[in-house]
């Protein structure tokens, strides 16, 4: 089959494209390299190219007969989207939804989307159900829902079936050691650890210590990457198959606080890494854990990296041999 992978060139992305390079896929990626890296896309063809590009869209549709798409390319980070809010919804609807346009044209109507935990906002229930309540409460989280529910219409009216998949903290890399996160600026929890560790950074500031947990840092559920881009994988080939749209979470069903992924990272890396205290972060959930008893059941998705300490050592692994990222 050929895929489109969009924002091929990220962390999640490159991983995905990995993973589909090691099943008999044709991959083609697309990628405007604002945050991706070229040298993260290990194979298949690769296009630099916008997803606001119609005329380029179009032509990478007619020169390659693409049967699904596996839709990453956004921006993400929350903080950013609530001050430039006309950048989230430019880049994840209006380019979204040129890509959309263009999938039509050439009868494309399989759809695997990068959404994310932020639909939900502050949840109601832990762990968090797909059918509860999407309630965000900022820019990025609202674009990502708000695409959701265009899927739905775009199913209703044309056919095009979608499986979206909604990703708690995504953590780790590949474990050949060839790809990994490398975010600039980095805002991620993990890199962040291991770039202190390295000693890239004199100390990890603790977002929060007085929240109503089990440590009074905030638990989050991270999930492997390899684990997570595989689900993409499966998604395409339920599409294959069933021919019917779904909304899946995608994390581990395991929550670990601030300060154990702090402990976890001393032990794997047998460095110090001074943390202090500092300031709550703007509309961060004292606790994010998914169900992912949905995807289970209905993909047969299953873990092959389940615990903290695995996931992070494949995370110091890329860290340690590329402290610059791919500058290294
Ligand atoms: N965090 C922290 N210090 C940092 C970065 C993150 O304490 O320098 C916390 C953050 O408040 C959250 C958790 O670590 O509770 C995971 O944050 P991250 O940005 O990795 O992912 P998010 O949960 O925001 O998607």
């Amino acid at each position: 089959m050929n895929i489109l992978v969009t924002g091929g060139a990220g962390y999640v992305g490159s991983h995905v494209v990995k993973e589909l390079l090691e099943t008999d896929q044709r991959v083609i990626t697309v990628d405007n390299l604002n945050k991706g890296h070229r040298e993260a896309v290990l194979g298949g063809e690769f296009y630099h190219c916008d997803l606001a590009d119609y005329q380029e869209l179009h032509k990478i549709f007619s020169r390659h007969e693409i049967e699904a798409v596996i839709h990453l390319a956004a921006d993400s980070l929350v903080g950013e989207s609530v001050e430039t809010p006309h950048k989230y919804y430019q880049n994840n609807l209006a380019a979204g939804l040129n890509l959309l346009e263009v999938m039509l044209e050439f009868s494309v109507k399989k759809l695997v989307f990068s959404s994310t935990a932020a639909v939900y906002g502050e949840p109601r229930n832990i762990p968090i159900q797909e059918s509860d309540p999407g309630e965000p409460t900022n820019p990025y989280g609202r674009s990502k829902l708000f695409y959701e529910k265009i899927l739905g219409d775009y199913d209703r009216a044309y056919e095009l079936k979608f499986i979206s998949l909604r990703y708690f903290n995504a953590a780790g890399a590949d474990t050949s050691g060839q790809i990994g996160e490398d975010h600039d600026p980095e805002t991620h929890l993990i890199p962040l650890v291991l770039q202190t560790a390295l000693g890239r950074r004199q100390q990890l500031e603790i977002y929060g210590t007085d929240y109503d947990t089990r440590d009074g840092t905030c638990i989050r559920d991270y999930i492997h990457i390899t684990d997570l881009a595989r689900a993409h994988i499966l998604a395409v080939e339920d599409l294959e198959k069933r021919d019917e749209s779904s909304i899946y979470n995608l994390g581990s069903g395991d929550g670990f606080s601030v300060r154990e992924v702090i402990d976890t990272a001393r032990k794997v890396t047998g460095r110090e890494i001074p943390a202090v205290p500092a300031e709550k972060r703007p509309g961060d959930p004292p606790v994010l854990i998914a169900s992912s008893e949905k995807i289970r059941e209905e993909l047969g998705w299953q873990r092959c990296y389940d615990d903290l300490e695995t996931i992070i050592t494949t995370a110091w692994k890329w860290h340690k041999n590329n402290p610059e990222g791919y500058r290294s």
